[in-house]
């Protein structure tokens, strides 16, 4: 059974470049922070499928000698984030298996929301499954399907699935990505020019990528479109009606890089809007504006500059916290958090702080930092949060705990403040935050603040395993 529904991940793939499994490996390293318990590469050499995935960062797992095992023009790539216990190599990506319709590899990013049902049905019928996640769904259907050609299966494979979906598959002479009909995940192509003005085109969850591996960013694969490149050229097509958008809004608050474009518009942009409205709606009668680092950053620099309040950078972040450490014996308080982010002192001491972050979920990081600020000196402590109170688990992808671990769907806003210990607490409104990614059309995903789902089907069964 399936024992979770929010993977993180970052997909990539590329197709018509002799060094394929070095460009997905540069790939993955920009898409780190989508994932970062599992990485896997898989690529064709035109006969057979190769596929190396491991638990672990990209740049451990894909040394020289391992990439040498990785031949062809072609290749996906993966990186993955997982919760509790559910840590298993067995769950890595990309999923490769060789079928009637030949030798396949698929990587995904977002969520399922009727694998469940799917997978009884397929069981039912004798099919065996060797994880728990809901990508291998994808590649029974496909292999299930009548139709003849790999194109033609996906097709089916696709219109059966629901939720949400950036794919990317790799057979032994094409490469096949599609992008769910609400486009609640990013996937974006690009293209290279290598010698001869062979094209080379390239796909990933983020432009970042493009950056590193120098190509150029095109568009976005459209929501329910497919794209084809194989010996013959490109093809894109629809493969499913149109539906209302859903683009992730937290994806522009909190997951992608900032350097990113994502569903059309600058990351950094969004987010410093973001602390800019903040600002306009929840100001504070303070001295200085401290950034929760990494992921407050630029939504404080948007509220300094709309306030008037001078920025410091009070709290630094150590960047090199592995996902395992060896605790004292003898308890450090907030140990965890200390770890990874330090106060400066001379900056805190005796000022009123504005610190800036872009979400609270459980509540228990913000108490410790707030903490932090207070214990090195600073007098008072204003916390303004970049997005609304965070109500609603996530089903199409992005990690959120169940409702029950949620603060915000538990307790008020004040309640929330004296738990936190900050003097003061504002969140953004769910109107300023739909103006800060310029959503006129309603083209946006806001189930987290708001707990209304654009898809009609959650799955029960996924509601009850998930305790949501
Ligand atoms: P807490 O309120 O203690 O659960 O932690 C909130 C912090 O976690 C915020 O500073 C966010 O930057 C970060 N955060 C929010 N959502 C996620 C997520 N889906 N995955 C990883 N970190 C997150």
């Amino acid at each position: 059974m399936f024992d979770k529904f929010h993977d993180e991940c970052g997909v990539f793939a590329i197709y018509g470049h002799p060094e394929a499994s070095k460009l997905t490996y540069l790939g993955l390293y920009a898409l780190q922070h989508r994932g970062q318990e599992s990485a896997g590469i898989s690529t064709s050499d035109g006969e057979t499928v190769h596929t190396t995935k491991s638990m672990g960062l990209v740049s451990d797992i894909f040394t020289q000698p391992v990439l040498k095992q990785l031949p062809g023009s072609l290749a996906i790539g993966h990186t993955r984030y997982s919760t509790a216990g559910d840590t298993a190599l067995l769950n890595a990506q990309p999923f490769s298996v060789a079928c009637n319709k030949g030798r396949i590899a698929v990587a995904h990013n977002g969520n399922i929301t009727n694998a469940l049902e799917l997978r009884r049905e397929l069981e039912s019928r004798g099919a065996i499954f060797q994880a728990n996640s809901d990508t291998e769904v994808i590649l029974h259907l496909v292999a299930h399907s009548e139709e003849r050609t790999l194109a033609g299966a996906l097709r089916d494979a696709l219109l059966q699935i629901e939720g949400a979906f950036s794919l990317v598959f790799l057979a032994e002479d094409q490469i096949i990505v599609a992008r769910d009909p609400h486009g609640f995940r990013p996937l974006a192509m690009g293209k290279m020019e290598l010698s001869g003005g062979r094209p080379c085109y390239v796909f990933a969850s983020e432009t970042c990528v493009f950056d590193l591996i120098d190509a150029v960013y095109l568009n976005d694969v459209q929501p329910g479109e497919m794209v084809i490149v194989g010996p013959t050229g490109i093809t894109r097509e629809r493969f499913a009606p149109e539906q209302p958008l859903a683009h992730c809004v937290f994806e522009h608050v909190y997951f992608a890089r900032p350097d990113s474009i994502v569903f059309g518009r600058s990351v950094q942009e969004s987010r410093e809007m973001l602390g800019c409205l903040l600002a306009r709606e929840a100001p504070a009668d303070a001295d200085i504006v401290v950034p929760v680092p990494d992921s407050g950053v630029a939504a404080a620099l948007g509220y300094a500059s709309e306030s008037g309040l001078p920025f410091r950078q009070a709290l630094i972040r150590n960047h090199y916290v592995g996902r395992t450490f060896i605790e004292p014996s003898q308890a450090i308080r907030d140990f965890g958090v200390k770890l990874k982010l330090n106060p400066i002192r001379h900056l805190l001491e005796g000022k009123r702080v504005v610190l800036v972050d872009d979400s609270i979920v459980r509540g228990t990081t913000s108490r410790k930092i707030v903490r932090m600020v207070r214990m090195a000196g600073a007098r008072e402590v204003h916390l303004r949060v970049s997005c609304p109170p965070t109500i609603s688990p996530c089903f199409y992808g992005v990690d959120t705990p169940t409702r029950k671990e949620l603060i915000a769907a538990n307790q008020s806003v004040e309640e929330i403040r004296k738990f936190v210990e900050a003097d003061s607490l504002s969140y953004l409104s769910l109107g300023a935050l739909r103006r800060a990614v310029s959503d006129t059309d309603a083209n946006y995903c806001y189930a987290c603040y708001t707990g209304n789902y654009p898809t009609e089907l959650i799955s029960v069964d996924m509601l009850m395993a998930t305790g949501r």
